[in-house]
Formats: structure tokens, C-alpha cells, sequence
């Protein structure tokens, strides 16, 4: 495993070489912002893997398994970067080395085990849904308090942020009432040249926001693209690789890629910015098999943000919701992806919508994958920087397109303000086609 690592560190050794510590990269880092430890800034833990990489200490240290922990992954470190360091790829291997030298805390080692099976993440979310829709999910998290439950009260109240927002409280062209949910029944098509579409199900976004993605296929319908199935997909991969478990991330990775592939598809369409950007890590994470990786590269050539597809196609006008939504760009689809026009391009197609920016808005909101649940106090204090940032717009809703984003965000917005919504872009469209009557 360490082997990898030297290797990466090989391959991009011209880079960084080239690392002149110029430090841009410091005031990007949430971590290094938040605990001024050089330790944990981008800078210091590329110090530290070349450390691990030349032997001169042990992928089993603390001072290693500690700041490489720490860090969200985020990548806000990779824009700013004048040298081009592939961070987020260096990470990636540096934690699979410190994962085969320790093994991870007990909250990673139980979100791997319930992400690992589909199964059993059907049942375990299954009931998740079940107690979020009795409001349990806010009751217990809201009782639980001490540093022993402080994961399980972070899981909670981010499962309570995944209930669906109220679109009522945007007036507008309104002509019927809406809970936010959409309907599975199909659009009306008024393009002739259908490029045919898969959905990215997902896990987190198939369990529990499900309504996700039957907007995003129904406004998908609407701008004209034909949905095809791809039975046998699954988890993307990304919880597994950023806890630095390779051996499940490519096992989910190969049957995303053989399902993905059957289904014949023109464009793979992703909802979740992380799962996005994991699928165009495929190619490297099977880089070994040279079979395997030439296949994931065709796939991951296919593969397009949701409002990427509807931006192309511009997409058409809706009815007018009134009000005002502030939008937190994730961190996977503006820092891994260079994505940032697309979703204020799908949030312009409906109008009487103001769309504000909080300060700081391209930092990270400490949902990071599972780093919400497993890193609860460092990720609880980025968490409620980001909450109240939101708030300040004086939106009383966000919107935002990865499901880790709108669970931590609601859950600390929850906290903060009470009365709070958060969508994804698509959801926001699909009601302004709703009362349009484009679509049921
Ligand atoms: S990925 Fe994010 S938290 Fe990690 S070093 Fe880069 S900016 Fe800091
Ligand atoms: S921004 Fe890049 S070159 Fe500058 S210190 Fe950070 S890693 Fe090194």
C-alpha cells in the first residue's frame, strides 16, 4: 500500500518539486483555518506523505493517521494551487496506506459496514426513513448529548435534515399547493432528438431522497432526454475510497461500470456531485486491470453532472417561484469538477427566483462524505460557520446538489434558525414545471 503511495509520489514528483510553499493553499483549507496547525494545512500533509513515501516515517504514526483524519478531502487545496498538485488523487492513496497500517475508527469501520451490502443498506435506511418521517430522527438526536453519542446525534439530526423542503413558501405562478414531492408519472417530451439518459440511482440519494431523483428524471424528460435503466448499479464507491477501503471502492466501481455500460446509454447523469466525482476517479482506481480500466474510461467519459446535461440543453423556462434561495456550491462539483455555471444556469430557468451567495461560499460545509458523523466536532464547527454564513443571506432556503451537503447544512441550519428548507437545484425546477402544468 505504501508502495502506491511512493509510486503516486513518483508520478507526481515534477510537481511537487515544484511546490515553492508559497502557502496559497492555506487560506482555502477549512482545517488549517479552523486549527492554524501547519500540520493540517494541504502544504503540511503533502509533507507528510513524502515522509511516509521516503521511509522517514511510519504510515502507522500518529502524527500521519492524525492530519491525514483530519482532512475533508475537499480539495479547495487543488484550484488554488499554482503548481497543480493532484492532491485529491495523493490522498486518496495516503489514506489507503494508513488504513492498511491502522484500522479506521469505529464510526468509519460502521458507516463502511452499512454502506458495504445493498441489502443491508436497504434495511438500515429503510428504517432510517421510517423513523425520519415520525420525526424520531430530530427527537432522539435532539436528547443525545456527550462526546460518546456525539456521531449517533450527528447521524440523526443529518437524517432529519434529508426530510423533503416546502416549496409553499415561494409564491409565484402558483396554482396548486405542493409538498415538495414529485410525482413518478411522466413528462410531457417536446424534443424530437432524445439523446437517451442513465440515472446515477446512488445510495444515499436512492434510500433516502428518493424524490431527487424521480425531479431529476422528470425535468431530464422535459428538456428532452430519453431514460434507459441500468439495473444492477449501486453505491458510487466514494465512502469506501475516502476512508481509504480501495479494495470496496473498486469492487462497487466494477459494477457501477458493468451495469452502466449495458444500459447503452449516451450520457450518465449524476445528482450527487461526490458520486460524480468519484465515478471519474474509475479509470485510476482500475488502473491495475488494464481491461477494467479501459472500460471505466468509456463510462466515465459519459458521465455529466445533472444541470452540466440541462445547461447544454438550456434549459426550458417554468412557471415563476417568487423568492429568494441562496445556492452552496459543492465542494466535489466546483473544486474536484470546475463546475459552477450549470446549477445557476438551471436556477435561471425558473423565474421570479433570486439566487444569493453567502461569504466564503466555496468552503466546504463539513458534511464531507461521512466526515459529519465521524469527525463531529471539527466537522460540527465548520458545519455551523457554513449554517450561519447561509443564514446571513436571508434566504430562508438553499439549494445545493449532493445529499451530504443538504443533510449537514439542514441539520445545522435546523439548529440555528428552526425554520429552514433545502433542495436540490432539480427539485426547485421540477415544481416550477409542476405549475406549469409541463410536467405532473
Ligand atoms: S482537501 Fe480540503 S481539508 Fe484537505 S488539505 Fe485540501 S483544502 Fe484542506
Ligand atoms: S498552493 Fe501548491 S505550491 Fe503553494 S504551498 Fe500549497 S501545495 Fe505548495
Amino acid at each position: 500500500m505504501t508502495r502506491r503511495l511512493t509510486d503516486a509520489v513518483d508520478q507526481a514528483s515534477a510537481a511537487l518539486d515544484t511546490c515553492v510553499h508559497c502557502g496559497f493553499c492555506l487560506p482555502a483549507c477549512p482545517t488549517y483555518v479552523r486549527l492554524g496547525d501547519e500540520a493540517d494545512s494541504p502544504r503540511g500533509r503533502l509533507h507528510l506523505m513524502r515522509a511516509v513515501a521516503e521511509g522517514r516515517i511510519d504510515a502507522s504514526s500518529d502524527v500521519f493517521q492524525l492530519h491525514l483524519d483530519r482532512c475533508l478531502g475537499c480539495r479547495a487545496c487543488e484550484p488554488v494551487c499554482p503548481s497543480g498538485v493532484p492532491y485529491g488523487s495523493l490522498l486518496e492513496m495516503a489514506r489507503e496506506s494508513a488504513r492498511s497500517a491502522r484500522p479506521p475508527s469505529r464510526a468509519t469501520r460502521a458507516m463502511l459496514w452499512l454502506f458495504d451490502r445493498p441489502r443491508r443498506r436497504r434495511i438500515v435506511l429503510g428504517l432510517a426513513r421510517w423513523m425520519r418521517g415520525l420525526g424520531l430522527a430530530r427527537l432522539c438526536g435532539a436528547f443525545l448529548s456527550g462526546n460518546a453519542t456525539a456521531p449517533i446525534r450527528r447521524a440523526l439530526l443529518m437524517l432529519d435534515g434529508s426530510r423533503a423542503w416546502s416549496a409553499a413558501r415561494f409564491p409565484g405562478g402558483g396554482v396548486r399547493p405542493s409538498s415538495g414531492e414529485p410525482d413518478s408519472g411522466r413528462a410531457r417530451i417536446p424534443d424530437s432528438d432524445a439523446a437517451r439518459a442513465a440515472l446515477l440511482d446512488g445510495c444515499v440519494q436512492g434510500d433516502l431522497f428518493d424524490r431527487v431523483n424521480r425531479a431529476t428524471q422528470a425535468v431530464l424528460r422535459v428538456n428532452g432526454l430519453e431514460l434507459v435503466g441500468a439495473p444492477g448499479q449501486g453505491c458510487c464507491g466514494a465512502i469506501h475510497a475516502h476512508a481509504g477501503d480501495m479494495e470496496g471502492a473498486r469492487r462497487l466501481a466494477r459494477e457501477n461500470v458493468r451495469a452502466l455500460e449495458a444500459s447503452g446509454a449516451d450520457v450518465i447523469a449524476v445528482n450527487a456531485a461526490g458520486c460524480g466525482a468519484a465515478m471519474l476517479e474509475y479509470p485510476a482506481w482500475l488502473e491495475e486491470d488494464p481491461a477494467w480500466r479501459l472500460r471505466a474510461e468509456a463510462v466515465a467519459r459519459r458521465v455529466r453532472d445533472v444541470t452540466e446535461v440541462l445547461a447544454d440543453r438550456g434549459p426550458r423556462e417554468g412557471a415563476p417561484l417568487v423568492g429568494a434561495v441562496t445556492y452552496h456550491p459543492p465542494c466535489h462539483l466546483e473544486h474536484a469538477r470546475g463546475i459552477t455555471e450549470p446549477p445557476l444556469a438551471v436556477l435561471r430557468a425558473i423565474p421570479g427566483l433570486e439566487v444569493r451567495m453567502a461569504e466564503r461560499a466555496s468552503e466546504c460545509c463539513g458534511g464531507a462524505g461521512i466526515y459529519g458523523v465521524t469527525h463531529p466536532e471539527l466537522g460540527g464547527r465548520i458545519g455551523a460557520d457554513k449554517a450561519r454564513a447561509l443564514a446571513r443571506t436571508g434566504a430562508a432556503c438553499v439549494v445545493t446538489g449532493n445529499p451530504g451537503c443538504m443533510m449537514q447544512i439542514a441539520a445545522f441550519l435546523r439548529d440555528e434558525r428552526g425554520d429552514f428548507d433545502v433542495a436540490h437545484p432539480v427539485e426547485v425546477l421540477y415544481e416550477s414545471y409542476r405549475r406549469a402544468g409541463i410536467t405532473r
